[in-house]
């Protein structure tokens, strides 16, 4: 079989929602703390405030604002991504919908363009889904033949989390030593996070997108 582009997953990323007006909110947080008025209410001087605050790793204002995704990608993501503990999660059962699609699986980069791993690969998911409908048609529930499902197969998930949070999870989840899944999406969520909060994405946008490291960003102060 040859190397097909149109078969590259991607996986898929849309906001839901994010909190309105987040930097205003999130600097009346900062503010209220020291009760300090603002000179301005320029959008940049905003940023420069924000940027300034979490520097010096005084975060919990962070959590006032909060950001809801919808994510197709496979269960081996999904089970990375709900370790992250401050968050809340919906995410599609295999209790309950079946997998009714034996494309429904992702295939690895690595894995798609090597024609034999491929074959491979190609024939143990059909193979497990063939499985797989051959006991729901045998009346067993959903919830018990999905066993045989693979972790490649996809799943859709809702999941929110607070900027704080969605902060921790891009530091550690951008980084290079994070699988190319749940890397992308990452990836993905900081590039939508930074254009609604530039002010409070941007020191991981620097380092993550646009590749210049600003190290002493990095401490966090609990
Ligand atoms: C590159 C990489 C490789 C990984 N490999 C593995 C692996 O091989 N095996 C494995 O099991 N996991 C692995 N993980 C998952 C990792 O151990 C974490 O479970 C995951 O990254 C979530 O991070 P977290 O706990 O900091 O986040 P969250 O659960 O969102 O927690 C955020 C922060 O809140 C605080 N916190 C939350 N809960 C508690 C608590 N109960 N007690 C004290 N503080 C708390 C901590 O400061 C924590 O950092 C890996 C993660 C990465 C990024």
């Amino acid at each position: 079989m040859k190397r097909s582009k149109e078969r590259v997953w991607r996986p898929k990323v849309k906001l839901l929602f994010v909190t309105p007006e987040a930097e205003e909110l999130i600097e009346m947080a900062y503010r209220n703390c020291w009760q300090s008025k603002p000179k301005t209410t320029a959008l940049k001087a905003r940023r420069k405030f924000l940027e300034k605050c979490i520097k010096k790793g005084h975060l919990s204002p962070l959590e006032f604002a909060s950001a809801t995704f919808l994510i197709e990608a496979s269960r081996v993501f999904t089970h990375q991504l709900v370790r992250h503990r401050l968050a809340s999660y919906a995410q599609e059962s295999q209790r309950y919908v079946e997998v009714k699609d034996p494309e429904y699986f992702v295939i690895p980069p690595s894995i798609l363009e090597n024609e034999e791993a491929l074959k491979i690969f190609e024939t143990a998911i059909r193979n497990s889904w063939e499985a797989y409908q051959k006991l729901l048609a045998l009346k067993i529930s959903k919830e018990d033949a999905r066993y045989l499902l693979a972790n490649a197969c996809k799943s859709k998930i809702m999941v929110s989390m607070n900027f704080r949070s969605w902060r921790h999870f891009l530091k550690l989840r951008c980084e290079t030593s994070a699988q190319w899944e749940i890397r992308e999406t990452a990836m993905e969520i900081l590039k939508i996070l930074h254009r609604k909060a530039p002010g409070v994405f941007g020191d991981l946008y620097q380092k993550f997108i646009l590749n210049k490291g600003q190290g002493e960003l990095w401490t966090e102060r609990d």
